[in-house]
């Protein structure tokens, strides 16, 4: 599927929908004007005329009803689609309150759109461009001079949803891996797997800049499914290449992030099982990273982490420390790895109290029986320290940074060499 099936093009005069039609999708105006108007005996009433940033066709696909106006295309026009499930997903997921407002003011928007009906129609030409007084004008003409920010921030984020879904449909997305050191012996214990998005627009996307809106929406459950097919087969290609090698472990570990939202996928844990079984692993050989954000799953998080670690898996708190990490979750949870926020690793050389937080977390983690990973190291001096500490493992651009396979090949066994034990 190409970028080009959620751009809609209309030609001007085009009618976009007519009243009456079945509701399918919204549009996000990005070119053009479109004329909204009622009809009443065939009578046509200009009710609105919008502009780039607008959205319209939209409370047809909210409450379900059929389209209570024609849309026209005023100029040439292009449109982003809007499906059903981009706006119902955000609606389901607001505050009760916030929904019950939707209903209330669509309701509104209705009842007046009826009362313009009633009043005498008056029949617009199609190049004029004086709107009665009624005419709501959402935008100035021009360059999107009126656009406020918020709206500015809507087209970003669908345009961004859409481009992603595609990404994923035209296999834009790769894995990297991040090695994970032991500290005490030098070598490599793991990988954390970590997504990145080849776009061809926009160049090379960091997780940070596009997980979140993955994690608004559904797509989050694709895209993480996909995560852990792929770590488990690049993970077949990585051992194959690293275990027996002195530049690692016996046994290797591949990490791979879960977001709140995939708490909720019914098949991610289908999903690794097959992943592990396609791969030849063990489930002991996966490492689940989660942060403190799932609590907002409620008891299905320290029940989901249960699961987890029954069939096997473990499970690494990610990111500890950054949020309100309160002990009583730490106990409450049953997950046996804790990884140190890179914040911390990089103020403590400088911050004597972070020093000392540091060293408290490593030595807390082992009354509780969890391997400590500690993140971002870049420095030696952080190694040493957090070595002396006597912290397991670590991850930072020190010991490397992420990279694909054949770039973590090509830098531990050089290009043609075969492994070397
Ligand atoms: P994270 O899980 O905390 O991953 C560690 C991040 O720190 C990675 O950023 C990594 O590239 C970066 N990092 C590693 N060593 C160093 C260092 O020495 N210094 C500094 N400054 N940074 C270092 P990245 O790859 O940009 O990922 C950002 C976040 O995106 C991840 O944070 C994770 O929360 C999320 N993410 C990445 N891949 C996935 C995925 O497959 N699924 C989910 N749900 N989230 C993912
Ligand atoms: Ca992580
Ligand atoms: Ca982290």
């Amino acid at each position: 599927m190409g970028r080009s099936v959620f751009i809609k093009k209309f030609k001007e005069g085009d009618v976009i929908f007519r009243q009456g039609d079945e509701g399918s999708c919204a549009y996000l105006i990005d070119r053009g004007q479109v004329e909204i108007q009622s009809e009443v005996d065939g009578k046509k009433k200009p009710v609105a005329i919008l502009g780039v940033g607008d959205i319209f066709g939209d409370m047809a696909i909210i409450d379900g009803s059929e389209r209570s106006a024609n849309a026209v295309a005023l100029s040439n026009c292009e449109c982003i689609e809007v499906s059903k499930e981009q706006l119902s997903e955000r609606i389901e997921d607001a505050d009760p309150i916030v929904r019950f407002l939707i209903a209330i003011l669509l309701k509104r928007v209705r009842s007046s759109l009826e009362e313009n009906c009633t009043m005498e129609g008056i029949n617009l030409g199609k190049k004029e461009k004086k709107l009665p007084s009624n005419v709501i004008q959402f935008r100035p003409k021009g360059r999107r001079g009126g656009l406020d920010p918020s709206n500015d921030d809507v087209i970003h984020k669908f345009k961004l949803e859409r481009d992603l879904k595609n990404a994923l449909e035209e296999n834009e997305l790769t894995v990297h891996y991040q090695p994970v050191v032991d500290l005490q012996k030098g070598s490599i214990a793991g990988f954390e797997a970590l997504i990145r998005w080849n776009c061809p627009e926009r160049g090379t996307v960091r997780p940070d800049l596009f997980m979140g809106i993955a994690e608004e929406t559904s797509l989050i459950i694709p895209i993480g499914q996909w995560v852990v097919a792929q770590s488990c087969r690049d993970f077949t290609r990585i051992k194959d290449k690293f275990l027996g090698t002195d530049v690692a472990n016996d046994h290797l570990f591949m990490s791979v992030n879960i977001a709140p939202k995939q708490l909720m996928d019914p098949y991610l844990f289908k999903t690794i099982d097959e992943a592990v079984k396609i791969g030849g692993h063990n489930h002991r050989e996966l490492k689940l990273e989660v942060t403190e954000r799932i609590l907002l799953q409620g008891t299905h998080a320290y029940e989901w982490i249960k699961k987890a670690r029954k069939r096997g898996l473990s499970v690494a708190l990610d990111d500890f420390g950054t949020g309100y990490s309160s002990l009583s979750y730490l106990s409450q949870l049953d997950a046996n790895n804790l990884k140190i926020d890179k914040s911390f690793v990089q103020k403590m050389i400088t911050d004597e109290k972070t020093r000392m937080i540091v060293k408290t977390i490593i030595e807390l983690s082992k009354t509780l029986n969890m391997t400590v990973i500690a993140e971002g190291i870049e420095l030696e001096r952080e190694r040493d320290l957090l070595r002396s500490f006597g912290c397991q493992l670590a991850q930072g651009y020190l010991t490397g940074r992420p990279m694909s396979v054949e770039d973590l090949e090509t830098l531990y066994f050089g290009k043609s060499k075969k492994k070397a034990a």
